[in-house]
């Protein structure tokens, strides 16, 4: 009932999809914001990054998620290489050697990614980034398991958290990153890390949780 490194393989294969999907949206967001590259970076890093996860085996959902960490490190540049990579690293060190993890092992591993965002980009709720979907997919991961909640229904909630959050940056001024130079300018427009984090929340939910 819990999420195996082959889930986890599966989740990672999902979100690359994903991103692919969603790359000229992604573009679009940050063309209006940034320098329009989000999509295609983090298209380019997550094939990358599907490439390396076929030499890894599935006994060990640290060992994945490191390599997605290091190749999206290697292969992004702009703010979103390290600070995904960052995410990918630090849930890697808190699932290292678990050949599964349970709600409270992946709300663990969760914390310690964005912790490690947050080290990095230092930023805080309400900046208009990538914080503003995972910090409340976080929080609702943590209520659900302090309530009881199954793992399918935890992780609803967490996706169901991000989206709200995701949405919430739309009428925020940007402090953080390229688009808090437009000041003002940057209200009215949804945060394109905060689009892709939402992306990361929701195909965890329905690989995990189905
Ligand atoms: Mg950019």
């Amino acid at each position: 009932m819990g999420i195996t490194a082959a889930d986890v393989r599966a989740w990672i294969e999902d979100y690359a999809t994903a991103i692919g999907e969603h790359r000229a949206e992604l573009v679009q967001l940050d063309t209006a914001i940034g320098d329009g590259d989000h999509g295609t970076n983090m298209d380019r890093g997550m094939r990358a990054a599907l490439e390396q996860l076929a030499k890894v085996g599935d006994d060990d959902v640290g060992a994945l998620l490191k390599s997605v960490g290091m190749s999206l490190i290697s292969k992004v540049g702009g703010a979103a290489g390290p600070l995904y990579g960052t995410l990918f690293m630090r849930m890697a060190t808190a699932t290292a050697g678990k050949p599964e993890l349970d709600l409270g092992e992946w709300a663990e591993a969760v914390a310690a990614g964005v912790a490690g965002v947050q080290q990095r980009g230092k930023a805080e709720a309400g900046d208009k980034t990538m914080v503003d979907s995972l910090l409340p997919a976080l929080d609702a991961l943590r209520s659900a398991q302090s309530e009881g909640a199954e793992l399918a229904d935890a992780l609803r909630r967490s996706a169901d958290a991000a989206r709200d959050g995701m949405l919430a940056t739309v009428p925020m001024q940007a402090r953080k990153g390229r688009a808090s130079y437009l000041g003002p300018r940057s209200v009215d427009h949804q945060d394109p890390g905060a689009t892709s984090s939402e992306l990361l929340l929701r195909t965890a939910a329905e690989r995990f949780g189905g």
